[in-house]
């Protein structure tokens, strides 16, 4: 079956007692025993849900992995994938990442004793020199957030391979329906479930796929000890948002490429950030391993004294932190995503003051146009 199919079907067929089409949520804590050393295959929602289940063996499916786990933030599920590590060890980053994934790294696990080194990962070279004999995997955003780098991840695959890493891929940005990374090398995908496959904003939930039995089994031991599961209503809300991802995502990868070619042509924009431009560094690469540019643009101002009128002038686009929903939305990464990224490190990889961030939503593309021709007019 394609993807769209799958996507749509979500969950349907599951529920064979009923029939029900949209799976129920099962909202229990606890499941009665039939009989001493008995089960129907659920004993404590920690440890198992069916919500959950179907969730997490409908993005195990569309990753193309064999295990999915379901958390109750994407922080949480990156939690459990590095809880695979111990004090001593060392792991390679991309270095314009996710600010929250750099702080988990930098506050909560380096003071545990795992070390990590953030590199362009773009560049093969810097990650062959990164690698020492205690490195034991690579962890990857491709595209980055938020200036749209791209990583070859067969070629970090063939590094990991001489070095006996795990390759781990943050595939937040383009979901499974543009990108599917364990098909392209991947031991591990991560997924912040509040952007694209929840796609509506209204829920926080995070998500692993693991490409082995064995690495399932090790990263579902952790979910169950830890605890930091997703709870059955939030399993539901992203079984039902994922079912649209496919439409969403097509809509809104079109309205984003309408609008990075108008914010080329802008007076007062002073670079742009798009995968689908012709002169974007890395498009050949993004276009082997994903089947479309997404739908966030970055964008930098000739004047950063321009930044406040833009925020405060914006109507129908909201300024918010996040990504991935039906509704558009503007982010100022130097002080809200990667925030907590130390200055030196935001400006080699281009995260000025001067930055914005638009995650392009499925509205009218009039509209979308109106607002920023109104937002950005001197
Ligand atoms: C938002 C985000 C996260 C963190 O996910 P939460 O659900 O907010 O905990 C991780 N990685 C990327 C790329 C993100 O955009």
């Amino acid at each position: 079956m394609r993807i769209d199919t799958l996507l749509a079907q979500g969950g349907n067929g599951k529920d064979t007692g009923t029939g029900a089409v949209s799976f129920p949520i099962y909202q229990t804590a606890t499941f009665q025993h039939p009989a001493l050393g008995e089960s129907t295959g659920f004993d404590y929602s920690r440890s198992g849900n069916p919500t959950r289940q179907v969730l997490e063996e409908q993005i195990a499916r569309l990753e193309g992995g064999r295990r999915g786990l379901a958390f109750a933030s994407g922080l949480a599920a990156l939690t459990a994938v590095l809880s695979l590590f111990r004090p001593g060890d060392h792991l390679i980053l991309c270095e314009d990442l996710y600010g929250g994934t750099y702080r988990l790294l930098e506050q909560v696990f380096r003071p545990w004793g795992v070390e990590a080194d953030f590199v362009d990962t773009s560049d093969l070279e810097q990650v062959n020199a990164a690698v020492r004999d205690c490195t034991k995997a690579i962890l990857i955003e491709t595209p980055t957030n938020p200036t749209m780098k791209i990583t070859d991840l067969q070629a970090i695959r063939r590094i990991c391979d001489c070095h006996d890493l795990l390759l781990i891929v943050d595939n937040t940005f383009m979901s499974p329906y543009l990108q599917r990374p364990i098909e392209l090398g991947a031991h591990i995908v991560v997924h912040s479930g509040t952007k694209y496959l929840g796609g509506h904003n209204d829920v926080v939930a995070g998500l692993v796929v693991a490409a082995d039995e064995d690495l399932g089994e090790r990263l579902a031991f952790y979910q169950n000890a830890a605890g930091a599961i997703l709870g059955p209503f939030d399993s539901w809300l992203l079984l039902r948002g994922m079912k649209t991802l496919g439409l969403r995502l097509d809509r809104a990868q079109e309205n984003a490429s309408a609008i990075a070619c108008w914010l080329e042509q802008h007076p007062a924009v002073e670079q742009v950030y798009f995968i689908g431009l012709d002169n974007h560094p890395g498009r050949d690469i993004h276009f082997q391993q994903a089947a479309g540019p997404g739908a966030m643009i970055s964008f930098s101002l000739h004047d950063a004294g321009n930044i406040p009128q833009v925020l405060s002038r914006i109507r129908l686009i909201a300024f918010a932190e996040s990504l991935g929903g039906v509704e558009s939305l503007l982010t100022f990464p130097s002080r809200q995503t990667h925030g907590d990224i130390p200055e030196e490190i935001r400006r080699r990889c281009g995260v000025t003051d001067r930055l914005l961030r638009l995650s392009v939503g499925i509205e009218n593309i009039s509209d979308l146009l109106n607002d920023l021709t109104q937002a950005l007019a001197s």
